[in-house]
């Protein structure tokens, strides 16, 4: 077909890095819309899943399902097996032990996880969660259910957190620090080693979101020394549904459970129950198999397509696309930080983010345009929404390309 033939000439090249073989594993990027040849540049939001996920999942369904912990039989035996295995698989790419893995349905799961049983039992009136102003919805709110103040360091013009204002802002009453490690909106990269070692020093515990982190850095969970990281593994080429909460052993043995159910006790009578071991004490009913094997599988993928060569080719492609980007008559970049994952946030003179969002679907241009979920952080740029296209391992400069000559589009309609 023209669009496979088309999309095998991407770019850019670098060295050892087979973008046509990638992109070959992904079936849905053979898919055309609005009669015109894909350019999916909505990864942010989520990714397009490769065979092998597609493959591990189904056949899960076709000879493995049983659920598992709970029966002696074959079936329940392989379940079981497959299940546990992904926890192994996962808790390997963090290098943390299998006891620290907690499978949530996502990010938001897992932090709404941390709010109830870590930092709710330890709240006193006017206590605070310090954030920084470029959090997602999730990272926020979270907190304030738990009944926490919520404090945000401030963002400067280029998208970047302002260290020394956010290290002010530690205080007698910080509980705890939550940091997004790379931003949904903006691409930066934030300097989390560092906000770690100040948090530490303090002794007040942190937690990283890596949902927009785990596709594109590798996240050494000791290393880093966080109390809890947490993802998604939607937005790194596995199932939507299905994350995980990575957290010190300690803080797992002493948290309460927060859902009640099966599996995560141990005795239950009606005068009173007693809890399952970690992580198990974390993980009430039946759980979502196919989405940890999916997500195992996703991590493979990743690791045979090598996550150091994916990090390079989407840096030399956002590179490649930023000044084309820019160079779109009335249009502003939001987000310019100097360490920056491969997000454009934009917006243009004329055109409202949404318009130029269908404009760009009839140009078979998929990005996502709104707020993003960080309404504090679109406050600060004084926009209500922005255009956002986001890279994965699959997008070359012909779907950036194709990005641009439909921006210019937008400037004849409504420039
Ligand atoms: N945090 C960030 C930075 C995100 O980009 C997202 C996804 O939109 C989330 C949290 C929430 O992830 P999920 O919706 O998979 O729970």
């Amino acid at each position: 077909a023209p669009a496979a033939e088309q999309r095998a000439a991407g770019g850019p090249a670098v060295s050892g890095y087979d973008l046509a073989r990638v992109r070959a594993e992904f079936p849905i990027l053979r898919e055309t819309v609005r009669g015109k040849r894909l350019a999916y540049l909505d990864n942010a939001a989520t990714t397009q899943k490769p065979e092998s996920v597609l493959r591990a999942m189904d056949g899960y369904y076709r000879s493995s399902n049983a659920n598992v912990h709970r029966a002696v039989h074959e079936l329940a035996e392989r379940a079981t097996g497959l299940y546990e295995g992904a926890r192994d698989r996962i808790a390997r790419w963090f290098k943390a032990s299998r006891e620290e893995i907690v499978f949530t349905r996502g990010t938001t799961e897992a932090i709404n996880l941390v709010a109830r049983s870590f930092l709710a039992p330890r709240l006193q009136p006017g206590d605070e969660v310090l954030l920084t102003g470029m959090e997602h919805h999730s990272n926020i709110v979270p907190w304030q259910l738990a009944g926490a103040k919520t404090v945000a360091a401030p963002v400067n013009d280029a998208g970047e957190l302002v260290f020394e204002e956010w290290l002010k802002r530690i205080g007698p009453r910080t509980r705890l620090i939550s940091v997004v490690h790379v931003s949904n909106s903006l691409g930066t990269v934030n300097p989390v080693e560092d906000i770690v070692r100040e948090a530490r020093a303090r002794g007040i515990p942190v937690l990283v979101d890596g949902a927009q982190a785990i596709a594109h850095l590798p996240v050494d969970f000791p290393a880093l020394g966080a109390d809890f990281y947490v993802c998604s593994a939607h937005k790194a080429y596995g199932p939507t549904g299905f994350g995980c909460l990575v957290a010190k052993r300690e803080h797992l043995e002493a948290m309460p459970p927060w859902h009640g159910g099966g599996d995560m006790i141990r005795t239950v009578a009606f005068e009173g129950s007693t809890w399952n071991e970690v992580p198990y004490k974390f993980e009430a009913g039946t759980p979502d198999m196919a989405g940890a094997i999916g997500f195992a599988a996703a991590l493979d993928w990743i690791e045979s397509a090598g996550l150091q060569a994916i990090a390079a080719h989407e840096h030399a492609l956002l590179e490649y696309a930023t000044p084309r980007v820019a160079a779109v008559p009335g249009l502003r970049l939001v987000g310019t930080a100097r360490n920056k994952g491969g997000i454009l946030s934009f917006v243009m003179q004329g055109a409202h983010p949404h318009d130029i969002g269908s404009i760009l679907d009839q140009e078979g241009v998929a990005i996502r345009t709104g707020h993003h979920c960080t309404m504090p952080l679109m406050e600060r740029f004084a926009v209500p929404a922005t255009a956002r296209a986001s890279l994965a391992a699959y997008n070359g400069e012909d779907d950036v390309d194709q990005l641009v000559a439909a921006l210019h589009k937008v400037v004849r309609l409504f420039g």
